[in-house]
């Protein structure tokens, strides 16, 4: 599977999910949250304005609120680029 198609079908997932591919989502985001690699990003205009603030995976640069619901059937490289999830 191209890696395009996996980031596409994970930001369809995260927007319409059912009940396992969420929990999977939650489960992966618990190994995040403990994980070295999870930074913060902060977004400013040029005025120096905060316009956005998001987490994101330092391993591969997606931004951590997608990356959780990248499809299960996905290849391995596809997934948490440290090896951390366990699926
Ligand atoms: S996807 Fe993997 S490397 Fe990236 S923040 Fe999560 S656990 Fe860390």
């Amino acid at each position: 599977m191209n890696k395009f198609i996996t980031i596409m079908k994970a930001w369809g997932i995260a927007s319409f999910h059912n009940e396992e591919q969420k929990q999977l989502a939650e489960e992966r985001m618990e190994v995040c949250n403990g994980c070295e690699f999870l930074g913060e990003i902060n977004l400013s205009d040029v005025s120096g304005n905060l316009i956005d603030n998001y987490f994101m995976c330092r391993g591969c640069g997606c931004p951590i609120k997608t990356k959780i619901y990248t499809p299960k059937s996905s290849p391995k490289e596809h997934k948490c680029p440290q090896g951390k999830w366990i699926d």
